[in-house]
C-alpha cells in the first residue's frame, strides 16, 4: 500500500511538471509574437558556418558592397580570416 502511495506521488509530480512545462511554452511563445517586429523576424543563412537564424540577432558585415549577416562575431571573424586567406 505505501508503494503504491508513492507511485502514485510520482504520477501526480511528473503530471504537475509536464502542465508547468506546457504553460510556461505556451506564455513564451505568445510573448515572443508581441515582442517581435514581423518585419525583421526574417530568418537568413550565415554564409560561414550555414546555419539560419534571425536576421536581427545576426552580425552585420559589408563586404564589396554587399550585406551580409552572421550568427555570431566569431564566425564574422573566421569568414573575413577566411577571405583574406583567398585574396592572399
Ligand atoms: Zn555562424
Amino acid at each position: 500500500m505505501f508503494r503504491l502511495l508513492i507511485f502514485a506521488g510520482v504520477i501526480y509530480l511528473t503530471y504537475r511538471l509536464l502542465k508547468f512545462w506546457k504553460l510556461k511554452n505556451t506564455q513564451s511563445k505568445a510573448g515572443f509574437g508581441k515582442t517581435d517586429n514581423v518585419v525583421d523576424d526574417i530568418m537568413i543563412k550565415d554564409p560561414f558556418c550555414e546555419t539560419y537564424f534571425p536576421k536581427r540577432n545576426g552580425v552585420h558585415l559589408l563586404v564589396d558592397g554587399k550585406d551580409l549577416y552572421f550568427c555570431s562575431t566569431e564566425c564574422r571573424d573566421k569568414f573575413i580570416a577566411s577571405q583574406q586567406k583567398e585574396r592572399t
